[in-house]
């Protein structure tokens, strides 16, 4: 009666394992599977017949064998489990993801656990995997982290123009600041702000004054290099800092600026608008105590500038 008894729970067993939504194979220690359930069967495309006896690497060349066989020895010598990740390895053994999500992840993302098994006799003479199909969470986090990434980057830049916001670009400067009192290297700081400004926006409308601040930005990222901070400060007020440059590459960035920025137009029906920019230049020196310092120069420059009639550079000169 209890044999009976333990028959059925075995047939239950089976069938558990046939039809649960995990994959299970058990091997001997060759590598050579004996135990194949319906999810193999469905993900590989390879019936539990078509694979019996061949060995695991046979099957999936894809696995890394010195690393796979190594952690399941130890598992096997030490008599415990061991588990695979896919933060760390997205998967085992490569298969298709029938996630309905669109063209995020083709290949099904997987946990595995290893798992020595013991005979009657005690001997650890079969091995059992356990394949977990964790593509729905590792898409998410990977959405999830992308997300953040965007949210980040959007944190720090200005929504009109996508220059970096004021914030952000005065970190840059405090970083830049800390770097050149350490290193002595030339870093420089360019400053202007478009010329009657107001009078755009009174004679052609809000949205076409928004139009020239985006040009005029537009045309600033495309002149700058890769390492260099260009910020929104202010309204129609813009920065770039330039980072191993001195005054005079620093004042003959500025010029190429102006000259471009001079050359815009933008329509206004049908109409082309132009604009300048007054500018003012200024460089770092060990002597200040803080970049603010270097703005303020800057500015007093762009100041000059504005007085002495606009459209057109000027350096700061120590009085
Ligand atoms: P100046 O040559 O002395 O610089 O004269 P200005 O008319 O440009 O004077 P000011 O710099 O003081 O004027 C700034 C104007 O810019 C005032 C403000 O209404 C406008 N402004 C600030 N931010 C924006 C913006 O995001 N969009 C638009 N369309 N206008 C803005
Ligand atoms: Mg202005
Ligand atoms: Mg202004």
């Amino acid at each position: 009666m209890a044999a009976q008894f333990d028959i059925n729970e075995l047939h239950w067993l089976l069938d558990i394992v046939q039809s649960i939504d995990v994959g299970v194979v058990v091997t001997d220690r060759d590598y050579r599977v004996e135990v194949w359930n319906s999810f193999m069967e469905n993900h590989s495309g390879r019936s539990a017949t078509e694979v019996a006896q061949k060995t695991l690497f046979e099957l999936f060349p894809e696995i890394d064998q010195a690393w796979f066989t190594h952690k399941v020895e130890t598992a096997v010598m030490l008599g415990t489990r061991a588990f695979t990740i896919w933060e760390q390895r997205p998967n085992l053994v490569r298969f298709k993801s029938y996630q309905p999500i669109t063209g995020l992840a083709d290949e099904m993302y997987q946990n595995v656990t290893i798992l020595p098994l013991r005979s009657t006799n005690g001997a650890t003479d079969h091995v059992c995997l356990i394949i977990y199909d964790v593509t729905g969470v590792a898409v998410n986090k990977r959405q999830l982290e992308s997300a953040n990434a965007q949210l980040r980057e959007l944190a720090l830049r200005d929504g009109l123009t996508g220059l970096l916001n004021r914030r952000h670009w005065e970190q840059c400067v405090e970083h830049e600041f800390a770097r050149h009192m350490r290193y002595e290297t030339p870093v420089s700081l360019v400053i202007f702000d478009i010329d009657h400004f107001k009078a755009v926006n009174d004679t052609y409308g809000h949205q076409t004054g928004d139009e020239v601040i985006r040009e005029v930005a537009r045309v600033t990222r495309s002149m700058a290099r890769e390492t260099d901070y260009a910020g929104r400060y202010g309204g129609e007020e813009f920065v770039v800092l330039l980072p191993d440059t001195d005054l005079n590459g620093a004042r003959q960035f500025a010029e190429r600026l102006r000259l471009a920025i001079s050359k815009l137009r933008v329509e206004h029906q049908d109409r082309p608008l132009q604009f300048t920019v007054s500018l003012g230049v200024a460089c770092l020196d060990t002597k200040m105590s803080n970049h603010a310092e270097l703005i303020e120069r800057a500015d007093k420059a762009l100041y000059r500038s504005k007085e002495s009639g606009r459209n057109q550079t000027t350096v700061f000169q120590d009085e």
